[in-house]
């Protein structure tokens, strides 16, 4: 049996966060051990453009039985005087950074939060989009521009299918898009210009569901000059505490079990294993095909919240949200390690 498939069976039940490196952290007075791989993620706004049969953004909070509207500091001054307080309270953790959402390149928060994370030297900057928004200009700009002038390192962009019929079926924009013609201009611009864009792909029978899918999506966009792409699969979920039953029912019905398409990709000749990683809650498997990266996600947000519970006061992941706390979780009023007072 390969390591891979070692690894892959045994998955969470070898991962020990005591075996990581911890570090002590003072948050607001409460004594925690941050993990030292932890990111900062910065939750610029839930609106987006599109609305994803699948959307793991609402998921992900309703998850927890919270509905998906989040407060937020309504002032745009007040929003990046707290960002800037508390990117500098975490500076000594030297974290990384993903802007994540909704969409975030259609908040026009974006560029100054560009510029803060440039102010604090952030060793690492990603942001998550749907690509639809980078080509909107702020201040005579493009966000594309902005990214590129703050020095952001990786640039992710959803695409479900490399059909532009089947993609728009699935990601339901009700405004803009980014067609695979916008594409082949930002692949190449943002390469030339030090961003490194990477495509993620949502596994669904649906969409792409299968290895011959994955082979031709990854030669469709290597054409173009893509050389970095994750197919993810759906995350698994506390069926009990949902609320967004539409969703829940597409996912339910849509699941690919990537554990299927590893058994495939093994026997194929075109994927070369490159590496595997275990998170806390997810796990990832590496490949080189022609000269693509191919990454491979499984998720399940089961097991983290089980993990985060047998060990309280170790912190895993940072969200800032846009009520201006910060939390140890991606639901906002849960698992706060700095809270915004409004006074
Ligand atoms: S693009 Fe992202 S945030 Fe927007 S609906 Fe799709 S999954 Fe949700």
């Amino acid at each position: 049996m390969s390591d891979f498939k070692r690894n892959r069976l045994a998955r969470q039940k070898n991962f020990d966060i005591y075996e990581k490196e911890l570090v002590p952290f003072k948050f607001d007075g409460k004594d925690k051990e941050v993990y030292k791989n932890c990111n900062l993620s910065i939750f610029v706004d839930d609106y987006c453009n599109a609305d994803c049969k699948f959307c793991v953004a609402q998921l992900r909070y309703e998850n927890r039985n919270k509905l998906y509207e989040k407060e937020r500091i309504e002032d745009d001054d007040a929003y990046y005087e707290r960002l800037d307080e508390v990117l500098e309270k975490l500076e000594p953790l030297n974290l990384s950074v993903s802007i994540t959402g909704g969409e975030p390149t259609k908040s026009p928060r974006l560029p100054r939060i560009l510029e803060l994370l440039e102010k604090h030297h952030i060793r690492k900057r990603t942001i998550t989009t749907n690509g639809s928004g980078l080509f909107d200009k702020v201040n005579g700009k493009t966000m594309l521009d902005h990214l590129i002038d703050n020095h952001f390192d990786h640039l992710n962009i959803s695409k479900t299918h490399y059909d532009e019929d089947i993609n728009k079926k699935i990601m339901c924009y009700k405004q803009g898009y980014c067609s695979n013609e916008d594409l082949a201009k930002i692949i190449p611009y943002a390469l030339k210009k030090g961003l490194r864009p990477r495509l993620s792909c949502l596994l669904l029978k649906d969409g792409i569901h299968d290895v011959e899918g994955m082979a031709k999506y990854i030669e469709f966009y290597e054409k173009i000059g893509v050389d970095n792409i994750i197919f993810r699969q759906l995350m698994d979920y506390d069926l009990e505490k949902m609320c967004n039953v539409e969703k829940m029912h597409y996912c339910m019905k849509n699941e690919v079990d990537l554990n299927d398409i590893w058994e495939e990709v093994d026997k194929d000749k075109r994927f070369i294993p490159f590496k595997n990683i275990l998170g806390y809650y997810y796990y990832v498997e590496i490949y080189n095909y022609n000269k693509v990266v191919v990454c491979s996600e499984s998720a399940d947000l089961k097991v983290l919240y089980e993990e985060k519970k047998r060990h309280p006061d170790v912190v895993y992941e940072l969200v800032f949200h846009p009520n201006g706390n910060l939390n140890g979780s991606w639901v906002d009023n849960e698992d706060i390690l700095m809270e915004y007072k409004n006074d």
